[in-house]
């Protein structure tokens, strides 16, 4: 077992995400993490703030940060939830707030 809870708490991850996989790309140098949903967490509506279990998800990928020339990928399964109110929606994403404090740090 990998123990990732240094990259959860850059992150800012609630115990409703997980990370997989960390991989390294030996040419480049280059980080990446691999999240997902944890099953059966319930995601809020963030429009109306309903908690809804996950109906679907979508793949997407950030550029997390470019630290001392090492960049930083964030590949994650989110999460899409099916609101009465709202239709369909994504979740929000935990680490695009952690990214905007990362950027201003440096
Ligand atoms: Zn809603």
């Amino acid at each position: 077992m990998h123990d990732y809870s240094f990259y959860s708490a850059i992150l800012g991850l609630s115990s409703d995400w997980r990370i997989i996989n960390v991989t390294v790309d030996k040419q480049s140098g280059e980080i990446e993490l691999h999240l997902r949903s944890r099953r059966g967490s319930k995601f809020r509506c963030p429009t109306c703030g309903a908690l809804k279990l996950p109906s679907g998800s979508t793949k997407g990928r950030w550029l997390h940060g470019n630290h001392h020339n090492i960049r930083f990928f964030i590949s994650a399964l989110i999460p899409t939830i099916t609101c009465e109110c709202c239709g369909e929606v994504k979740v929000e994403i935990p680490w695009e707030h952690a990214a905007a404090l990362y950027k201003e740090e440096w």
